[in-house]
């Protein structure tokens, strides 16, 4: 049986990250297993037949964290499309820019009072919230939470807000300050440019994943395509794939789902482990690409659906993030929808393609005589680690277990939080790693315990 130092289960993001930080590292023994044929995870894109180019759900590149921002330099360099967000909020037959709290004059004069009257109201401390539920109606009021945030909430994350923690939030909800939101309703100005990615970075050609097929070209050698990993012998330190190559390992990195490396892979499966992956919560996550013959002008990135009714929570203009997205840039656009799904909200498959063509159609951005040219439609089960109460309890249960035995989990479900789980976080999670491994330096976006 070959042995290899250091083997990585995935070549999305994070294992990427990883193995290119071990070659650099001048590290010979190292694969990555990827159980698809092409590298990328959730960040690849595909071609259809008509020519369009499609990521799994809008993804936009922005960030703080200077390794990646130099990477992706390195890797895209002119290549890519600098943008300005611009995004809005469909509500009672109008479009609200983004962040909706911030834009609320745009209501109709019920429901802005509605809003207003919410945010004069006294409300309790927010960090007194005992989950997300609570912790909306302390920081928007009853009138932006019932509008927008409940429901919005509810169609991405597929979660009751009442099972969420509200720890996660950080910089990424806008909260509202009364005095700046009476200004704007008074002097009729909008304020749009909020948030880390009021400014974001997309790859002229070839989509998201073309940022990662270059990754993977710099460590080819490395990479084992098709090739599902189906055990992880912890006590004897041997990996299966599929196929039934076996591999002894010294260190393993993952990057598959927490939970399905606990219940599925781990042999012999440990109970407390086991028991702890089942309060871990994911939702899953529909695309649905509509291409349409004929450009309509119109520069807004992407815009936030909260209402019912359509299905989607959001649809991206993705013929704006590069023209070269459709197959005849500057006459085609691709209107690229997102739809979640879970245990709390399922969504057959069935009729979807037909209900998003229908939602398009309701809030306008599908018009009569508009020409169909494709449909493109991609599921993947994990979608979003959502940031549940339970969470940290489970990930302090099982990652310290793994680590004392040499399995590292990383990057979005290997990590398992929300917060550190976008490309930027992953890839450098991975490099992080390597470090780790190598030169014993100290991992700072993922933090066990932290
Ligand atoms: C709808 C949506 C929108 C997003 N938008 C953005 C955005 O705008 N900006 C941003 O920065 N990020 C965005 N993200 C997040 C981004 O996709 C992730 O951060 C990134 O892909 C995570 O990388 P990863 O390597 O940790 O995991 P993944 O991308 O999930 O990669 C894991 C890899 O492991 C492989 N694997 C799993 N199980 C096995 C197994 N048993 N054996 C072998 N291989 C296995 C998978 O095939 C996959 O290739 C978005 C994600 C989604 C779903």
């Amino acid at each position: 049986m070959e042995h290899i130092e250091y083997v990585i289960i995935g070549a999305g993001p994070t294992g990427l990250g990883a193995g290119l930080r071990l070659q650099e590292l001048n590290v010979r023994s190292f694969v990555l297993l990827e159980q698809h044929a092409y590298a990328g995870g959730l960040s690849a894109s595909f071609e259809d037949r008509a020519g369009f180019t499609w990521d799994i759900g809008g993804h936009v590149v922005f960030s703080r964290l200077e390794s990646f921002l130099r990477l992706f330099d390195a890797l895209v360099g002119d290549d890519a499309l600098t943008h300005q967000r611009l995004a809005q909020v469909r509500l009672a037959d109008r479009w609200v820019p983004y962040p909706f709290q911030n834009n609320i004059r745009h209501l109709p004069k019920e429901l802005l009072w509605e809003c207003l009257e919410g945010l004069l109201a006294p409300r309790p401390e927010p960090t007194a919230a005992a989950h997300f539920g609570q912790w909306m109606e302390a920081v928007f009021g009853a009138g932006i939470t019932r509008l927008f945030m409940r429901p919005y909430n509810f169609k991405v994350w597929a979660t009751p807000p009442e099972a969420m923690d509200f720890r996660w939030i950080g910089e990424r909800v806008a909260v509202v300050d009364l005095v700046e939101v009476l200004r704007r309703i008074i002097l009729e100005e909008d304020a749009t440019d909020w948030g880390p990615n009021a400014v974001f970075r997309f790859p002229k050609h070839g989509g998201t994943g073309s940022v990662f097929r270059r990754m993977a070209s710099r460590i080819e050698d490395h990479i084992r395509y098709c090739c599902p990993v189906l055990q992880v012998d912890w006590k004897q330190r041997i990996i299966t794939c599929d196929a039934g190559q076996r591999f002894s390992y010294g260190q393993l990195l993952s990057t598959m789902p927490l939970d399905r490396l606990v219940c599925e892979v781990l042999t012999p499966p440990e109970a407390a482990l086991v028991e702890a992956a089942t309060r871990l919560e994911h939702n899953g996550v529909h695309v649905s690409g509509v291409g349409v013959a004929g450009l309509r002008p119109d520069p807004t990135c992407w815009m936030y659906f909260p209402e019912a009714s359509c299905p989607f929570y959001r649809v991206t203009n993705f013929h704006n993030y590069s023209p070269f997205n459709v197959a005849q840039p500057g006459e085609q656009m691709a209107l690229m929808s997102e739809i979640s799904f879970s245990r709390h909200k399922p969504e057959p498959q069935a009729d979807l393609a037909r209900r998003v063509e229908e939602g398009l159609q309701t809030v306008g951005l599908l018009q009569e005589g508009d020409a169909i040219v494709t449909h493109w439609e991609h599921r993947v089960e994990y979608g979003y680690p959502v940031p549940t109460r339970g969470r940290d309890a489970a990930l302090a249960v099982i990652q310290p277990w793994l680590e004392a035995r040499g399995i590292f989990s990383r990057g979005r479900f290997g990590g398992w939080k929300y917060e550190v789980a976008n490309m930027d976080h992953s890839v450098v999670q991975g490099m992080e790693w390597a470090e780790r491994m190598v030169l014993g330096a100290p991992e700072r976006v993922y933090q066990v315990g932290g």
